[in-house]
């Protein structure tokens, strides 16, 4: 019996030491797939309007889903220069690159052309009395903001997104 109980005792040991390691090596790399882990990237769309605003914040809430827009000059990726590509803050949905980012002055990411055709879809938007063509998420239909003819080469489009409606994903270029 007092051999077994030390059997029993060393085996315990040696799973406790192994878990432990295991643990400090996940820890020391842990910098980049804790990054990509707190990305929102969305198996299944949500069913109904209730069901967004129980994974979404309120800002993003209002601008994904009530075509809200940030305050210019307010949002983490004005001045974003890192490389990769961004996607949808509601779904996941990749919709523009790194490379076709491009400072527009106006306060907001601006981009000139998304990353494929089937990125977004562009809508027409007559309110406030403007006519404006509204981009949105081809994936889930959330408000991205709006795409403008004065934009540079080689498009010459400038499409203005909020960067609420926008997660970086720096793993993937
Ligand atoms: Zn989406």
């Amino acid at each position: 019996m007092y051999i077994i109980g030390m059997m029993k005792a060393a085996s315990f040991l040696i799973l406790v030491m192994c878990t432990v390691s295991y643990s400090c090596k996940a820890g020391a790399n842990a910098v980049e797939p804790a990054a990509a882990k707190s990305l929102r990237i969305l198996d299944k769309l949500p069913d109904n309007e209730n069901d967004w605003k129980k994974i979404l914040t309120d800002q993003e809430y209002n601008i994904l889903r009530e075509k809200g827009t940030e305050r210019p000059f307010t949002g983490q990726y004005n001045k974003e220069k890192r490389s990769g590509i961004y996607r949808c803050a509601g779904c996941g949905h990749i919709l523009f690159t790194s490379d076709t980012k491009f400072d527009s002055g106006t306060g907001w990411p601006s981009f000139y052309r998304p990353a494929k055709n089937s990125s977004v879809r562009e809508l027409q938007d007559n309110s406030y009395g403007m006519n404006r063509i509204e981009v949105v998420c081809a994936r889930c239909s959330g408000h991205l903001g709006h795409v403008f003819d004065d934009g540079p080469a080689p498009t010459g489009l400038r499409y203005c997104i909020n960067s609420v409606s926008l997660q970086l994903d720096t793993q993937k270029k």
